[in-house]
């Protein structure tokens, strides 16, 4: 009986943790990347999931949003 309170789960290690498609950047952990799944924005491109994390979603609000109006054309 162990004492500590890390109690393992059943934690899904096979899920590919979310990367972002604007700086590359990646969650360090899965704790980290239940979090992105959450709170990064994502959409698909050409089937894929593209992953745009909170920092590049501010930076880029207004371009991402120009790029959405150009591809109504
Ligand atoms: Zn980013």
């Amino acid at each position: 009986m162990a004492a500590s309170g890390a109690t393992d789960a059943g934690s899904t290690a096979s899920e590919p943790r979310p990367v972002c498609a604007t700086c590359g950047t990646t969650p360090a952990d899965d704790d980290a990347a239940a979090l992105a799944r959450i709170t990064w924005a994502r959409g698909v491109e050409n089937g894929r999931d593209v992953w745009t994390c909170n920092t590049c979603s501010r930076t880029h609000l207004r371009s991402i949003e120009g790029k959405l109006d150009s591809a109504w054309w």
